[in-house]
């Protein structure tokens, strides 16, 4: 059992039981879950206190290791609260060894670490807004028609030792295929040289939802700019550490990284690929 703080008092649930949330999305690591309750309710989760629309609509990240056993504490705006389980989907992932990669790529020099320590900051602090736009419940299209050649969760083997695992998915395609915004947002981070991501771009999609495009050959929109869905953001390219032209498509719900391919309503454009 949960431990509450807070006074919020579950235990004592009295007066009238509320609906439980209705849930968009599915409860599996590296998912996103869209949930919709009575306006002015209060909701946890995972010790964050969530915000809610005034509509009533609020969204949780699963974490790529996110245990089995999920829970939302909702509090109506009566001060009824009550507590409402779900079970998550465990994944298998895979196991991606790649060898003989120069050792400049996999070890950065020394003199380069301040700057990735920088870069790393500013990409945290992208991800930390929690603005109150709903456009992540509109992220319904990739954010161009490719082939998949990376997949989210892959454990990476480089040169014989573990790395990360790979957060993102990845894009084939020719350098200069234009980057559509998949829905509305605010540019949040547009940096034009990361060390590892080269051309860089983070979209706000609202409630911490975020996603964000690396290797890009040019960026074709600015810090703080409002695009809509389908406005073209960038040009596919390899800046960066990157073996070859591709997107790198990432998704967050803040720091928690998600499966971008369990985020839009839809399979990637071509055929005959990998399918999740
Ligand atoms: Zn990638």
């Amino acid at each position: 059992m949960l431990a509450l703080g807070c006074g919020l008092g579950l235990a004592a649930v009295s007066g009238m039981a509320q609906a439980a949330p209705q849930i968009q999305g599915r409860w599996i690591q590296g998912g996103l879950i869209v949930g919709q309750i009575a306006p002015g309710s209060r909701v946890r989760f995972d010790r964050r206190q969530l915000a809610v629309s005034s509509d009533g609509r609020f969204v949780i990240g699963i974490a790529y290791d996110a245990p089995p056993a999920a829970a939302l504490e909702v509090r109506d705006p009566d001060g009824t609260a009550q507590r409402f389980e779900y079970s998550v989907e465990a994944r298998q992932y895979d196991v991606q060894k790649i060898g003989g990669l120069p050792k400049a790529m996999v070890e950065p020099p020394a003199e380069v670490l301040k700057r990735i320590a920088d870069d790393q900051r500013k990409v945290a602090a992208a991800r930390e807004h929690d603005t109150p736009r709903v456009d992540f419940a509109n992220l319904q299209r990739w954010p161009l028609a490719a082939r998949v050649t990376g997949v989210y969760g892959s454990k990476r083997i480089l040169n014989g030792v573990p790395r990360q695992p790979h957060f993102g998915i990845d894009l084939a395609a020719a350098e200069g295929t234009p980057v559509r915004a998949p829905a509305a947002g605010v540019v949040r981070l547009a940096e034009r040289d990361l060390y590892y991501t080269g051309g860089t771009l983070i979209l706000d999609h609202g409630h911490g939802v975020t996603t964000t495009y690396l290797h890009l050959s040019r960026l074709d929109v600015n810090l703080g700019d409002e695009v809509d869905a389908g406005t073209i953001i960038g040009k596919v390219g390899k800046t960066g550490r990157a073996t070859g032209p591709h997107l790198c498509w990432r998704a967050n719900w803040f720091d928690v990284r998600l499966d971008p391919s369990l985020l839009v309503h839809s399979e990637p454009a071509r055929k005959g690929e990998h399918k999740k």
